[in-house]
C-alpha cells in the first residue's frame, strides 16, 4: 500500500493512461520514505493490460504479483558485493535488447542506482543514450549526489520527501498505545517504511540500546574502547542512526530547541549532558556521524571510525 506522496502517483497515474511515458525515471529522495513501494505499483502498472493500470485482475497484473512476470528486471548489488557491477549491467542489456516475451513491455527496476560504480555507471549511461525499445527503466537513489549528471538530465526526475508525522501516525496499527506511536513517529521521523518495521520488541530493543548509548557517551575513554571492541560487529544502519538521533538531540537541547528532539522521554538526561559539551564539539560529532556511512564505504576501517567519533565526544 502507497502512504503519501499523493502528488507523485497522481502524476505517473496520468503517465500509465496517457501512455506518455519517459524511458527512464529516477526516484529520488531519503531512504525508507516509499520508493521502493511506488517503483513496484508504477511497474506493475507499466506491465497491466487493464483499463486502469495496475489493475490488479488481468494476468500480467497476477504473473507480477507472484513474481513471474518474465519482462521485469530488478538489477541490486549481488549479496556477496557492495556494488552493482559492469557484469550485471551488460547482463540486463542482452535481455532488454530482446523481444518482450509477452508482447508487452520490458520493466527494469535499478536500485540503489547510488551503487553502480565507475564502470557500470557508464555502462549504463550507454542504455539511457540509447534506450533499448519497448523498455522503462526505473532508477531508486537514497543520494542523488552521487550520481553523474549526465544520468540526471536523462530521466524523468521525481523527488521523493519525508512524509508529514501525522500521515505517519495514521498509518500505524490501532494495537499501539498513543505512546508508542508518538515513539515511532518520533523516531521515524518522516520515514514510512521504518515506522511500519516497528513492533513492541522492537521498540524495547531501541530503548535499551539508546540507553547503553547514553552510558558508553558518559563513560570514560577506556571504557569507551572496550564497549566499542565488544559492540562493533554489532553495529548496523539503524545504529548510525539511532546514535545519530541521540547527538541530534543533545544538540537540540543545547541550543534551547527542545521541541524538535525526538527521544522525549530521554529529555533530562540528554539535557544534562548537553551541558557538558560544547556546540562546536557537538557539531563536529554530528557531521561525522553524516559522513560515516560513506567513509564506511571507502572501506576505511570501522573501529577506528567509531573510535574517533566517541573518544572525541
Ligand atoms: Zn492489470
Amino acid at each position: 500500500m502507497i502512504i503519501g506522496h499523493e502528488s507523485i502517483v497522481k502524476y505517473l497515474t496520468k503517465a500509465l493512461s496517457s501512455k506518455h511515458l519517459a524511458h527512464a525515471y529516477l526516484f529520488y529522495g531519503p531512504k525508507n520514505v516509499g520508493k521502493t513501494t511506488v517503483a513496484w505499483w508504477f511497474a506493475k502498472g507499466l506491465i497491466c493490460q487493464g483499463n486502469q493500470p495496475p489493475c490488479g485482475q488481468c494476468s500480467n497484473c497476477a504473473a507480477f504479483a507472484k513474481s513471474l512476470y518474465p519482462d521485469f528486471y530488478v538489477i541490486e548489488p549481488l549479496p556477496e558485493g557492495r556494488d552493482i557491477t559492469i557484469e550485471q549491467i551488460r547482463h540486463l542489456k542482452s535481455k532488454v535488447s530482446q523481444t518482450a516475451f509477452y508482447n508487452s513491455r520490458k520493466v527494469v527496476i535499478l536500485r540503489p542506482a547510488e551503487y553502480l560504480n565507475s564502470e557500470s555507471v557508464n555502462a549504463f549511461l550507454k542504455m539511457l543514450e540509447e534506450p533499448p525499445a519497448d523498455t522503462i527503466l526505473i532508477l531508486i537513489c537514497n543520494n542523488i549526489e552521487s550520481l553523474p549528471a549526465t544520468i540526471l538530465s536523462r530521466s524523468t526526475m521525481l523527488k521523493f520527501s519525508l512524509l508529514p508525522q501525522h500521515q505517519i501516525e495514521q498509518a500505524l496499527s490501532d494495537d499501539y498505545t498513543r505512546e508508542q506511536k508518538k515513539f515511532i513517529t518520533n523516531l521515524a521521523q518522516g520515514r514510512i517504511g521504518q515506522a511500519l518495521c516497528f513492533n513492541s520488541e522492537k521498540i524495547h530493543g531501541i530503548i535499551e540500546a539508546e540507553k547503553k548509548v547514553i552510558k558508553m557517551l558518559k563513560s570514560a575513554p577506556d571504557q569507551k574502547i572496550s564497549w566499542l571492541t565488544e559492540n562493533l560487529a554489532s553495529f548496523d544502519d539503524n545504529f548510525v542512526d539511532l546514535t545519530t538521533s541521540l547527538i541530534r538531540d543533545i544538540l537540540l537541547h543545547k541550543i534551547n530547541q527542545s521541541d524538535f528532539c525526538i527521544h522525549t522521554y530521554l529529555t533530562s538526561e540528554l539535557k544534562t549532558i548537553s551541558t557538558t559539551h560544547s556546540l562546536p564539539g557537538l557539531l563536529k560529532t554530528l557531521k561525522s556521524l553524516f559522513e560515516l556511512p560513506f567513509n564506511l564505504k571507502k572501506n576505511i576501517n570501522p573501529q577506528l571510525l567509531w573510535q574517533s567519533i566517541f573518544l572525541k565526544f
